[in-house]
């Protein structure tokens, strides 16, 4: 069956939540700053391992936490338009983006973070080198053949400052581009700063937090952006974002179609009742969140329900580039492929779309291009068909995760990750890599798809060929 097929299939196909919503709506990480608020620098490190949980949906689920408390009088007639007003891209903005830096990290550990500082973004500063030129440009993916992309990074790096004059360096110098009409696949097991480069994106980092390097979304630098300017243009309307745990920035008191009709009263200037109605509806059809839970609260949703709300939320907008976090947690792998093919349609419509994921399935089947990270740092990004087909991954780690999957070794990589806040000075997966050497003392720059000192071979055309993602999602 084709994707297309298959989009026909399951887009008229509302079903009850399967198996795998059963699982309940996730329960905050408690490790993850608890709100907005949540980095008290001075008490516990503010470090968001799970920071896309601080990263509202869009235009609506912005509105959740301030809108919380008034739209609770509204509760019973689901009146969306009290809830938009409250919404924060109207409020006054607590904090600027601040864009006098840190004159680099010996001096950035050295201001440690303020208790009771509000968690939105972080300084933009210089925190450590970043390569620049020819080299990053090709390691990145960029070239003449390649159209304009909709997002460019290019050097970024996220550093958080801790009490006591400690840092963790959650994100370094990761450069890549994704396209209009591409899909770019961040994977890497959990707390590798997948996230933390999302918020970074999206602004929305502790105050704690320093970053540096270009993050271009056309000609606006996300990094440097103020917060009026990311609240009221960039958040839902040209960046879409499907967070990790989408039960958290969800109204607790609001239905889910007060949320997405808001949404579509906001972001697509639909007017008057029932048109607003009907576009929830068909939004709730495309991310097959079923009409019949339309009216209910978000406690009332399992997590799988809750995820496909979030998808439906952030697709509204319509926005250029999509943001996904994770966003098949909590699917069985039925709703896997089919919110999948939901955002690989969007995709081939145009959009550019960013999805972060530890699901290498999930992955496989979407992805143009695949970008691993470790330890904060991309350590391959290349075409997926290479990675996933022949010859396949040529780091190290990269084989080892695809290895590590049932229906290949299903032999885990050996050992853990590094604690981000002690990294090595060489290459951080040394202690895991059977191929390492002393060489692998020096840090590994990404050229030519891969940064390793001792890629691995690329082996003669094995069980698995070549695959497109079409051949995946067929
Ligand atoms: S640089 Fe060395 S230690 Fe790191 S992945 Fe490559 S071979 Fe292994």
């Amino acid at each position: 069956m084709t994707a297309k097929d298959a989009s026909t299939s399951t887009s008229t196909a509302v079903t009850e939540p399967g198996a795998g919503d059963a699982s309940g709506v996730p329960a905050p990480d408690a490790s993850v700053p608890r709100t907005a608020g949540g980095g008290e620098a001075g008490t516990a490190p503010s470090v968001p391992t799970d920071a896309a949980t601080d990263v509202p949906t869009n235009a609506a689920t912005e509105a959740s936490t301030d809108a919380a408390t008034e739209a609770s009088t509204d509760a019973a007639t689901d009146a969306p338009t009290d809830a938009a007003t409250n919404a924060p891209t109207d409020a006054p903005v607590e904090e600027k983006a601040v864009s006098a830096a840190p004159a680099d990290c010996a001096r950035a550990t050295e201001e440690p973070a303020r208790a009771g500082d509000p968690v939105r973004r972080g300084a933009a500063s210089t925190v450590g080198a970043t390569r620049t030129g020819p080299t990053a440009e090709a390691a990145a993916g960029a070239g003449p053949n390649r159209p304009a992309p909709v997002l460019s990074v290019r050097g970024l790096s996220v550093r958080f400052l801790l009490p006591g004059g400690r840092r963790v360096d959650a994100v370094s110098d990761a450069s890549f581009d994704v396209a209009p009409g591409e899909c770019l696949a961040l994977i890497g097991e959990s707390g590798c700063g997948k996230s933390v480069l999302a918020s970074a994106l999206l602004g929305l980092l502790p105050a704690n937090s320093r970053t540096a390097g270009h993050a271009h979304l056309d000609d606006l630098d996300l990094l440097t952006a103020d917060e009026p300017t990311l609240a009221r243009t960039v958040r839902g309307r040209r960046v879409g974002l499907v967070p990790q745990s989408p039960a958290a920035h969800l109204t607790p008191v609001r239905t889910i179609r007060s949320h997405i009709e808001e949404t579509v009263a906001r972001l697509t200037g639909v007017r008057g009742r029932a048109a607003r109605r009907k576009a929830a509806e068909q939004a709730s059809l495309r991310a097959e969140f079923p009409r019949d839970h339309l009216d209910r609260h978000p406690h009332e949703l399992s997590g799988g329900l809750a995820q496909r709300a979030a998808t439906a939320l952030a697709l509204i907008g319509d926005a250029p580039l999509l943001l996904a976090d994770e966003p098949t947690t909590g699917l069985d792998r039925d709703l896997v492929d089919r919110t999948v093919d939901e955002l690989r349609r969007h995709v081939d419509d145009g959009h550019a779309l960013l999805m972060i994921t530890h699901d290498l399935a999930a992955a496989e089947r979407i992805a143009d291009r695949v970008a691993v990270m470790y330890a904060g740092r991309i350590v391959e990004l290349t075409d997926a068909g290479a990675f996933f087909g022949s010859p396949g991954p040529r780091h190290p780690y990269s084989r080892g995760l695809l290895e590590a999957l049932p229906e290949r070794s299903f032999a885990p990589v050996p050992g853990l990750p590094p604690e981000l806040g002690s990294l090595p000075e060489g290459c951080a997966f040394a202690p895991r890599c059977d191929r390492a050497t002393d060489t692998c003392g020096a840090l590994p720059v990404l050229e030519n798809t891969v940064a390793c000192h001792h890629p691995v071979p690329a082996p003669a055309a094995g069980p698995h060929a070549t695959r497109t993602p079409e051949d995946t999602r067929a």
